[in-house]
């Protein structure tokens, strides 16, 4: 260790609360909405910055895949609410196939829909429609706003650093923050990190995991940034038929930006979506951080030009539109929870009795069917009276790129936030909380559909057992096997 500074001050107490929400990502914002929703008396969000959303909204990253599998729409709850709100109150702000359209196999529905990444299903040999929407993040940004000034028990406090847990032995008791005000502290009875990057459980003494598989796409950064003037559709019918001169196409972009970089479309199609993949950069080192921001930034002028020159036809009046206000955030630390979900979980369709989110998902190890995330997934090993949901779940070092995806960041969040308002309402601590109450709000009182539930829908369950949960394909064989088991 270099030269040490001795710190000592006594802190003022800014906010006491039942349940304390540390950061407004997808996880933070579902999780303080559905603590309110249980009945918690007073939430207290906490966010390092202006508004809700993190990756999702301020990150830029515009597309939620795999919201349903075959005709069963499996990812609902909040994550379902932003839509059905958005089609209230900003029509045409995001585009997908409809909850009416999921699993057609019609072959114009899927000529016109496999031209959006995500919205036809991908490994399955009969392409059907899946929900996977593009969204305006500034639009959503503004509905995750509203979703929260109608629950009059949350409290928002943006423009809050918080740097680390308050400790009462091994119990956390909310965290200190930063601020212009200067360094005060929340207390709260259950607190949630849903930081992205374990800020809190790191320092609370939980365990944790570091490295990522370096073949996995949450082993690299980004900054997103979108394109306008040009012809998506245009672009997109071109890849599709020419996919080897598409391929040297994003090769000559990857040479040019210094990385992996992907067009997307958006939910208009004279505007895409760059996604770009810094390899090895750990999104909470200062250096890679800062490298992230200034080699992409630095890209985008020629990869404007050489789009221009390479496909002219669907990019010629291209133009910068809009840069990402913060970093795209994939993985860092990751929870070393009471179960970490591993790629066998996945290959075997386990079953938890603590299941707390059933959700179709990226899933090349089982055709995208549903999976169930237990609640111990998102509790910490050792220290008490925090959960911990969202893209630093306890999950393995390959799974992860499949589980910490935004809807699963919501579900998890959400039922998070259920379990904080049981614990509280109780008297009871994080661990001890009845699982039980807590599936049976999340299942009839706030639109999650949960396996082995009274009000679980049966046509679901036989969907899974008609299609073997899709697990049946040779890479989750592979995965079983090499685990000694037969199927
Ligand atoms: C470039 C990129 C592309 C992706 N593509 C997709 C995709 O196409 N589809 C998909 O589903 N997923 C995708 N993902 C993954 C997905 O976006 C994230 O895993 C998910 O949004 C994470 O949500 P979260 O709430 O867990 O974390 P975050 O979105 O990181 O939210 C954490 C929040 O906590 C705040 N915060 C952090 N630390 C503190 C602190 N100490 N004090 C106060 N506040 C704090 C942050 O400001 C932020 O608002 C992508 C990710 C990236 C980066």
């Amino acid at each position: 260790m270099g030269k040490t500074i001795q710190e000592t001050n006594t802190v003022p107490v800014y906010e006491e609360c039942d349940v304390l929400v540390v950061g407004g990502g997808a996880a933070g914002h579902s999780a303080a909405i559905a603590a309110a929703r249980a009945g918690a008396k007073k939430v207290i969000i906490l966010e390092r910055y202006g508004y809700f959303g993190g990756d999702v909204t301020g990150g830029y990253v515009i597309m939620i895949p795999t919201m349903s599998w075959y005709n069963k729409s499996f990812v609902r709850g909040l994550q379902e609410e932003w839509f059905t709100r958005l089609d209230k109150s900003a029509p045409g702000s995001y585009i997908c196939p409809s909850l009416k359209e999921i699993g057609d196999t019609s072959p114009v529905l899927i000529d016109r829909w496999s031209l959006i990444h995500g919205c036809t299903s991908m490994w399955a040999e009969n392409k059907r429609l899946v929900r996977a929407p593009y969204y305006e993040p500034n639009q959503l940004k503004i509905e995750l706003d509203l979703m929260v000034q109608e629950e009059p028990n949350i409290k928002v406090m943006f423009h809050c650093w918080a740097t680390k847990p308050v400790m009462d032995g091994n119990v956390v008791k909310g965290v200190f923050f930063e601020s212009k005000e200067g360094r005060h502290v929340v207390l709260s009875k259950i607190t949630i990190d849903a930081t992205g990057d374990g800020d809190i459980f790191a320092q609370a003494g939980a365990p944790f995991l570091g490295q990522r598989d370096a073949s996995t796409r949450v082993d690299k950064t980004a900054l997103v940034w979108r394109m306008g003037g040009v012809d998506f559709e245009a672009y997109a019918r071109w890849a599709r038929q020419f996919p080897k001169e598409n391929a040297s196409f994003r090769d000559e972009l990857a040479k040019i930006a210094g990385f992996r970089t992907a067009v997307l479309p958006t939910e208009r199609n004279d505007v895409v979506w760059f996604n770009n993949f810094l390899p090895s950069k750990d999104c909470i080192k200062i250096k890679d951080l800062t490298a992230t921001e200034l080699e992409v930034r630095t890209s985008i002028r020629a990869t404007i030009d050489f789009c221009k020159r390479a496909i002219p036809f669907a990019f010629r009046d291209a133009f910068l539109y809009d840069i990402a206000p913060q970093l795209g955030a994939r993985c860092s630390r990751r929870l070393d929870g009471e179960h970490v979900m591993t790629q066998l979980d996945v290959a075997t369709a386990a079953k938890f009795d603590d299941v707390i989110a059933w959700h179709s998902i990226v899933g090349p190890m089982n055709d995208s069917g549903p999976v169930e995330l237990p609640y111990r997934c998102i509790l910490p090993k050792k220290v008490e009276n925090l959960i911990c949901p969202g893209r630093h779940l306890a999950a393995d070092e390959i799974i992860i790129d499949t589980l910490l995806l935004i809807p699963q960041c919501v579900g998890l969040g959400q039922a998070a936030g259920v379990a904080a308002a049981v614990a509280v309402n109780d008297g009871t601590t994080a661990h001890k909380v009845d699982i039980k109450k807590v599936q049976r709000i999340l299942s009839e009182e706030q639109d999650v559909p949960l396996p082995r539930q009274r009000n679980t829908d049966p046509e679901m369950v036989q969907l899974c057992e008609d299609h073997h949960y899709g697990i049946m394909n040779e890479r989750a064989k592979k995965i079983r096997a090499a685990a000694g088991l037969d199927w």
